[in-house]
């Protein structure tokens, strides 16, 4: 579904992601774990076209989103690129718009599509992150937690095959936490593939399928949960999750 080869980025003269290379199926769940300042955030803004890549080759959906020496239109990366999501840390919500107004809007003013169908689809999406009772709500008048599933029906908005998650709950105060952590969760059952950045070690656990620690903007090491985190055959990676204790 994803699928990134040698790829390279850099900011001014610091590298920042060096010979990054991974592939993740269909369906599949993975998660980047490690220390401030690795890359994580910047990996996944490469791979939505947030950030420009320097070399190297990213597809997903088995279409080219960028490649060494190849031309790919603003066309084609637009439409690989309509089948991705991401939801962020702050919620980025539009202030002055509802609930309904704030997944309603981009469907209309971006998507074209019209208002009674954009609204029937929100209506469904805020169903599926528990919502119903709060689409005529102001972002201002609901919870850290509420607003980031607002944000994630959002994400959810366009039907995306491929969704990332850039420490999603990291902004939320502890009790928020656990009711965007379901959501996520229940996203499985939906058949999104999902890339997580988040520092939330159990919920990684339960998550995901394979886990990357990265370091100094390379993947150092990989695997199913359990394998990086019970037996982890790296002492980098067991030093990092002892920080986090
Ligand atoms: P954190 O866990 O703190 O969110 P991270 O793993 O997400 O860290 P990134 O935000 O990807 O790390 O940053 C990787 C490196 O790139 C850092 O050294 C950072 O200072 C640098 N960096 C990120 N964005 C920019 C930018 N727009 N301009 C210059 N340097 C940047
Ligand atoms: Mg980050």
């Amino acid at each position: 579904m994803i699928s990134v080869k040698k790829l390279y980025k850099s900011f001014g003269d610091t590298e920042v992601l060096k010979d990054i290379n991974f592939d993740v199926k269909r369906g599949e769940v993975v998660s980047f774990i490690g220390p401030s300042g690795s890359g994580k955030s910047t990996l996944l803004r490469c791979l939505i076209d947030l950030e420009e890549i320097n070399s190297g080759k990213v597809t997903a959906d088995s279409s080219p989103l960028f490649q060494d020496d190849i031309n790919i239109t603003r066309e084609k990366r637009r439409e690989v690129l309509s089948q991705m999501g991401i939801v962020f840390q702050s919620f980025n919500l539009f202030p002055h718009m509802t609930v309904l107004e704030n997944i309603t809007m981009p469907l209309i003013t971006v998507d074209g599509w019209k208002r009674e169908e954009a609204k029937r689809e929100a209506v469904r999406l805020l169903e599926v992150v528990g919502l119903s009772d709060k689409a005529d709500s102001y972002p201002r008048e609901l919870s850290g937690g509420q607003k980031q599933r607002v944000a994630i029906a959002r994400a959810l908005a366009k039907n995306p095959k491929i969704l990332l998650f850039d420490e999603p709950t990291s902004a939320l105060d502890p009790e928020m936490v656990k009711e965007v952590l379901n959501v996520i969760s229940s996203l499985k059952d939906l058949d999104i593939t999902m890339l997580i950045v988040s520092h939330e070690m159990e919920f990684i656990k339960q998550v995901s399928d394979r886990v990357f620690f990265m370091e100094e903007g390379r993947i150092l090491a990989s695997g199913s949960p359990n394998s990086l985190f019970k037996d982890a055959e790296s002492e980098r990676v067991t030093q990092f999750l002892n920080c986090l204790n």
